[in-house]
């Protein structure tokens, strides 16, 4: 969104004026037994606001799985390549828009230019994605920010000469201060579009912090194009995480923003237990933009209530449902989740 250039990965343009782009990464090997409840579940983290999904890729039965993804969902898809440059022209022959090489373990130049070549025969997009814990053994001794910029420099060069440059950088550390320098010094180089991420970020809310304040701090100078919050934990989490960095710098509006209170000694409806299934729930919600609040008594709930599409307290067992401000129905707690998920369908 900040970039001078843009690059294209399917019908989806990252950098210049477009929106910040939403990552995660699948947690797991897929196998074709698999697709389908991948591809399901691809769907509904949509729903969430993902715009890009990067897969691992370690031998060319992966490649035919993810071009079996592919076919089914319009999500773009990412391969991910380490060490065998022949899967990523694999995955390239195999109508991949995507594939991301490691600089630090792609191996000798001519395995990056042949896959630059392939990338531009076939329309698609290379990320050149260095990790603090993965840097080419040149560089051994230099300050790593520095060493991550002088590797990506080194390999846009070698894209540029073969006459390709459809490329998405990014360059991640676990150390904030690292990526943060790594990254402005990489955005004052380089017109690309950047990917955002702090690497092995930990659990929700290490991730959540650490991400929000690295990250964040970049996209306010205007230095990202996509981001991935990295979380140990679900792929909902990653989404969801990413939504609320982007909106909460005014980056990105819409899609599902819940509201909940805390509780204190006047609550008397279990918001946290109602946030967790709501959250568990959150890819059967319908895609659209909404607020839900979930508030624990009657002090600030019916406030809240007014300025939400949807809003969920009560007292034990009772549950009152409001929509659009004005309370809907009374229900049992038991029913609060789907009832709750039948209002928005029905109020298209
Ligand atoms: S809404 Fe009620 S229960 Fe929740 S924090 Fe405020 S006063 Fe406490």
């Amino acid at each position: 969104m900040f970039s001078k250039k843009t690059a294209k990965i399917k019908d989806l343009e990252i950098g210049g004026s477009s929106p910040l782009r939403i990552q995660t990464m699948w947690d797991r090997r897929v196998f074709p037994e698999d697709i389908p409840s991948v591809v399901e579940k691809l769907k509904r983290l949509r729903v969430l606001g993902l715009d890009i999904v990067r897969f691992s890729v370690l031998d060319e039965n992966d490649v035919e799985v993810l071009s079996e993804i592919q076919s089914r969902i319009d999500i773009p898809l990412v391969a991910d390549i380490h060490f065998d440059y022949k899967l990523a022209l694999s995955a390239l022959d195999h109508k991949i828009p995507k594939v991301r090489i490691n600089p630090g373990n792609i191996g000798p130049e001519w395995k990056s230019r042949e896959i630059y070549k392939k990338a531009s025969d076939a329309g698609a997009a290379v990320r050149i994605g260095l990790n603090s814990g993965s840097l080419p053994l040149k560089f051994k001794g230099m300050k790593k920010a520095d060493a991550m910029v002088e590797s990506a420099t080194e390999y846009i060069d070698i894209a540029e000469k073969t006459g390709f440059d459809n490329l998405v950088i990014s360059l991640k550390s676990s150390d904030l201060d690292e990526t943060v320098k790594a990254n402005e010094k990489l955005a004052s180089l380089v017109d690309y579009p950047i990917h955002l991420g702090v690497t092995e970020a930990g659990g929700v809310v290490e991730s959540a912090v650490r991400s929000t304040w690295a990250l964040g701090n970049l996209l306010k100078k205007g230095i990202g194009d996509t981001i991935r919050v990295s979380i140990t934990g679900s792929l909902e989490d990653e989404v969801v995480a990413g939504m609320e960095i982007a909106r909460a710098l005014g980056l990105l509006n819409g899609g599902i923003r819940i509201v909940s209170c805390p509780r204190c000694g006047r609550h008397v409806f279990d918001t946290d237990a109602m946030l967790r299934e709501v959250k568990e729930n959150i890819t059967l919600f319908p895609k659209k933009d909404m607020t839900i609040a979930i508030m624990g008594c009657q002090v600030n709930g019916p406030g809240e209530a007014e300025s939400a599409d949807y809003a969920v307290t009560g007292i034990g067992n009772s549950v009152f449902l409001y929509k659009r401000g004005k309370l809907y129905e009374k229900i049992e707690r038991k029913n609060a989740l789907s009832e709750l998920l039948k209002v928005i369908e029905d109020d298209r």
